[in-house]
């Protein structure tokens, strides 16, 4: 049995304590949080905010082969994880499907050329897969693609993980078995934006989210909009919630969400879903994507040293694959099913 050190409650961090504390070792976790739920002011986690959207094909379009192999990776340790956890967590694969309006056919044309595997649908078939939808708009279904419940998830993972949380805690350093003054066998370094210097050239990147409710709304599956300007994506949270998502801009900018992205991204989520007109808006949130210059993960891995950072727009499409990576790789756990 290690004593390991996390600093970082965020997604990361929750999974590699959750792992490691079922695998016996005795963890400690760091984070300057004052508690382990949401706020939703912009200050937290990113994984809060996220729209928990798990699209290994549509996310190839710019983040390539690598970033779609870790992601159907991780998309086979989800249904794992999430079946050892206690709390429930909403999790499914029933496909997404891309959209484009008829005026926006060659732009979205583009776009398909660089995603392996849409497959186009016919008017009917689209009907029968989504009858809330606007008619006539043009339809691909990404097979295998899903959806996961990002605050069920985080709230889980932390009730799940028998550890010591030390909250409203910053972490400055870091070192081999060493997070600031505190001795372990192993030191995590799991602070997203957080671990911002010199030697790692982080950056946070805006994104701004829109949670709607609109009792019995129907839509079944993720959405995601092919738009010459805007890539919005339109998504179930549960019968009764609606997620639109999300702006990305070059920021660090923690403000309140703006009046042009709320403009642009309710008016393009009702262009797919007129029943939206009735909507309620129940929250605008924002927060901050750690994003490295390659917009590729950073994982890195040395005696008494895991780090993990620059999950940038997929951190839950591509955490599980990249933390059961350095867990294996250190002998110290596994995400699988035991
Ligand atoms: C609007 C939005 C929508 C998104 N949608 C999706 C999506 O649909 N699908 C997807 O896969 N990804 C999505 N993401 C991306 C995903 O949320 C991130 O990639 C992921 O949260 C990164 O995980 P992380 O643990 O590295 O960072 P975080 O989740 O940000 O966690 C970092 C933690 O470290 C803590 N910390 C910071 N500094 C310190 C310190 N000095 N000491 C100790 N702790 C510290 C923070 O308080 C925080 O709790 C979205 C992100 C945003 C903002």
């Amino acid at each position: 049995m290690a004593s390991i050190g996390i600093a970082g409650a965020g997604l990361v961090g929750r999974l590699f304590a959750w792992a490691l504390s079922r695998a016996g070792h005795q963890v400690e976790v760091f984070d300057p949080a004052p508690g382990p739920a949401p706020r939703f002011d912009g200050q937290g986690a990113a994984a809060f905010s996220a729209a928990g959207m798990l699209s290994p094909r549509a996310e190839a379009e710019s983040g390539g082969a690598a970033i779609a192999a870790l992601g159907w990776t991780s998309l086979a340790l989800w249904p794992q994880i999430v079946a050892q956890l206690r709390l429930p967590v909403r999790l499914q694969f029933d496909d997404s499907l891309l959209l484009a309006h008829g005026q926006d056919f060659g732009a979205a044309q583009r776009a398909l050329a660089r995603i392996d595997g849409a497959e186009a649908l016919s008017a009917d078939q689209l009907a029968e897969l989504e009858p809330s939808l606007q008619p006539g708009l043009r339809a691909w279904r990404l097979p295998g693609e899903g959806l996961i419940h990002p605050v069920e998830a985080m709230t889980a993972l932390h009730e799940g993980a028998t550890a010591r949380w030390h909250w409203g805690q910053v972490v400055p350093a870091i070192e081999p078995g060493c997070l600031g003054d505190h001795r372990f066998d192993w030191a995590i370094d799991a602070r997203g934006l957080g671990a911002k210097s010199i030697h790692l050239p982080l950056r946070g990147v805006r994104g701004e989210i829109i949670s709607l409710a609109l009792a019995g709304h129907g839509l079944r599956r993720p959405l995601r909009l092919l738009h010459p300007r805007h890539r919005i994506y339109l998504l179930p949270r549960d019968e009764a919630t609606l997620i639109v998502g999300a702006s990305e801009i070059e920021s660090e900018d923690r403000s309140p969400v703006s009046l042009q992205s709320a403009v642009e991204l309710m008016a393009a989520a009702h262009s797919l879903m007129p029943a939206l007109a009735e909507a309620r808006i129940t929250r605008l949130d924002v927060n901050l994507r750690p994003a490295l210059p390659d917009h590729h993960p950073h994982a890195h891995a040395e005696p008494g040293l895991l780090r993990l950072n620059g999950l940038y727009r997929h951190g839950w499409l591509l955490a599980p694959a990249l933390v059961q990576q350095l867990l294996l790789g250190s002998g110290l756990a596994s995400l699988e099913l035991s």
